[in-house]
């Protein structure tokens, strides 16, 4: 599995999720073991323009445990490799 550009950045703790760029979702881990992923999308349009990942760590409760403490949520970035077109 590739690393996500965020593993390398902690300040995306503050970045909005309609400035994650290219992001293809928000992916969840919980202290317990359980890793959910979001769409950004209906966030976006649920909360806001304004809305970030921190925003989303404390609204978010683990479908595993229950659990509301202690969430990681990072944008997912998904690497699409040889499919621009090339080969070799
Ligand atoms: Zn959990």
């Amino acid at each position: 599995m590739l690393p996500d550009l965020s593993d390398i950045d902690p300040r995306h703790l503050k970045i909005r999720l309609a400035d994650a760029g290219n992001a293809q979702g928000i992916r969840i881990f919980c202290p317990c073991g359980h890793i959910g992923q979001l769409e950004i999308v209906p966030l976006i349009k649920r909360y806001g323009p304004e809305i970030t990942f921190s925003h989303v760590e404390r609204m978010a409760r683990c479908e595993k445990c229950g659990g509301k403490h202690g969430l990681d949520a990072r944008p997912i970035y998904t690497a699409r490799i040889g499919s621009a077109g090339y080969s070799t």
